[in-house]
C-alpha cells in the first residue's frame, strides 16, 4: 500500500517515512504544498498524510485541489494547530481524520491502517479468498485455517492481488504498491515474490496466473 507524506519539518518527515516503511508501506515524501499538488496529479495513493502549515501551497489548498480533481484517497491531516476550527475546516474539505502534533507513532500507524482499510475494504481488516484469509492489520495469512509462512513483501504482493482479485495486476502496479520512488527495486524482485507466493498457495487450489506481457491474476473462484 502506497502512502504520500506531505510534511515540511525534515525531522518529522524523516521519522514518519522510516517508521511507515518499517511497517511495510511504500512511502513517498514531499516537503511543500506545490510538490504535493504535482505528485498527486500523477500518482495514485492509498493514503495521504498531510501537514497544514506548508510552504508554497497550504495543506487546505492541497486538499481542496485534490478533492476537486475527484481523488478519493483518504487524507489524514497532521497539524500543530489545536484549533477546533482547523479540524472542522479540514473535515469539511474532505479530510478523513486528523492528528494533532505531537503524536505517538503507534497511534499514527493505527490510524493509517484504519483509514487504508476503510478506503479499500469498507473497514474490515480481513481479506478472504477461498481458503485463504489475510489479516491486513496483523500482517498474517492463513490457508485452510493454518498459519502461512510469508515474508513481509510476499504479504504485500498477496494483499494487492487479493484486493484486485479477478483483475490483472501489472508488475509495475505491484512495484508501485511495495516500494517508494527512492527505493531500489531489483529487476526480478516482483517475479520472485509472486513465484514464492504461488508455490505456497497452489496446493490449496488458489491460482495466481501469469498473464504474459500483462501481469498477474488471482483467479476469482478459488
Ligand atoms: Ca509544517
Amino acid at each position: 500500500m502506497r502512502i504520500l507524506i506531505v510534511e515540511d519539518d525534515p525531522v518529522l518527515a524523516d521519522g514518519l517515512t522510516r517508521s511507515l516503511r518499517q511497517a511495510e508501506f511504500a512511502v513517498d515524501c514531499v516537503h511543500d504544498g506545490e510538490a504535493a499538488d504535482h505528485i498527486l496529479t500523477a500518482q495514485n495513493y492509498d493514503l495521504v498524510i498531510l501537514d497544514l502549515g506548508l510552504p508554497k501551497l497550504g495543506g487546505f489548498d492541497v486538499l481542496k485541489r485534490m478533492r476537486r480533481r475527484g481523488a478519493a484517497a483518504p487524507v489524514l491531516i497532521l497539524t500543530a494547530r489545536d484549533a477546533l476550527s482547523d479540524r472542522v475546516k479540514g473535515l469539511d474539505l474532505g479530510a478523513d481524520d486528523y492528528l494533532t502534533k505531537p503524536f505517538d507513532l503507534p497511534e499514527l500507524e493505527a490510524r493509517v491502517r484504519a483509514l487504508i482499510r476503510r478506503g479499500q475494504t469498507g473497514g474490515s481488516a480481513f481479506l478472504t479468498h477461498g481458503p485463504l484469509i489475510l489479516d491486513t492489520s496483523g500482517r498474517r495469512a492463513t490457508l485452510n485455517g493454518l498459519p502461512l509462512e510469508l515474508s513481509a513483501r510476499e504479504i504485500g504482493v498477496l494483499e494487492v492481488l487479493m484486493l484486485r482479485s479477478g483483475r490483472v495486476v501489472s508488475k509495475e502496479q505491484l512495484a508501485a504498491q511495495l516500494y517508494g520512488w527512492d527505493e531500489e527495486v531489483g529487476a526480478n524482485a516482483i517475479e520472485v515474490y509472486v513465484h514464492r507466493l504461488r508455490k505456497k498457495v497452489e496446493s490449496a487450489g488458489v491460482a495466481i496466473r501469469t498473464i504474459r506481457g500483462l501481469g498477474y491474476l488471482l483467479e476469482k473462484n478459488a
